[in-house]
Formats: structure tokens, sequence, C-alpha cells
């Protein structure tokens, strides 16, 4: 069954193989040029946003909620502390790391990028930088 693509659609998985929100599909080079002009040099200041919660995340926020609390608390991950961030070593730019939500860019089909929308970069699903996603 083919599903419409219509706003209730999207950012559900009924919206799978219909509702991508792509809005930029850039070479990895553009890719880091546009981060460092929003961000500047440093990736773990980059912020990306969730494509189906909205979530906005960067190494940098993830650690200081560590820092602040001893942990931060991931649907996909559980706790990840500051001992164990190594191990799990989560992609800031594909899997989101909210407590009430385990979305990742890339999986079994290719991404729904649900309303907040996403990026392909060199042919690879990643979230869109949280400044450029209408949140
Ligand atoms: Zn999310």
């Amino acid at each position: 069954m083919v599903f419409e693509c219509s706003s209730e659609n999207i950012g559900t998985t009924k919206g799978v193989n219909c509702c991508m929100n792509v809005s930029d599909t850039v070479t990895r080079d553009d890719f880091y040029k546009k981060g460092k002009e929003l961000y500047g040099e440093d990736f773990k200041n980059w912020e990306f946003c969730c494509s189906f919660c909205g979530f906005k995340q960067s190494q940098s926020s993830i650690v200081t909620i560590m820092q602040d609390k001893g942990f931060h608390e991931s649907m996909r991950y559980g706790q990840i502390t500051l001992d164990n961030i190594q191990t799990l070593k989560p992609s800031i730019e594909t899997e989101c790391l909210s407590k009430d939500c385990n979305f990742v860019a890339y999986g079994l089909v290719p991404s729904t990028f649900g309303k907040y929308g996403g990026m392909i970069v060199d042919g690879k699903y990643v979230f869109k930088f949280a400044k450029e996603a209408n949140i």
C-alpha cells in the first residue's frame, strides 16, 4: 500500500518511502563548509536537529548535560556517561539522543525524514543543522 505524502503522514511511519523532507543534497566538502559557517571550526559545537522530534543536539550540549547531571538519558542508549561515551560513540548527526525518541537518519529503508527535514551528504542521510531546521 502506498501512502500519500500528506501533512498528517509526515514524521510518522506511514510516511515511509513518500515523506522524505530533504532540503539539501550536498557533497561532504559543502557539508563541512556549511557547518563551519554556522558553528565554527570545532565539530563538537555543531548542532543538529532530529528529523522526527526536533531535539537539538551537539557533542558539546550532550557533554554539558552529562557534566551537570552525571549522565544523559537517551532512549536509544540509556544512560550515557562520560565514562561510557567513548564506547558507545553515538553519532550526533544521525542518531537522536533524546530521552523520548530513538530516530536514526539511516535505517533499513531509505530514511524518512520527518517534519524537521534532513540532508543527504555524499549519499549518507544526516540530520539538518539546527540553525537551518524550522523549529
Ligand atoms: Zn528525535
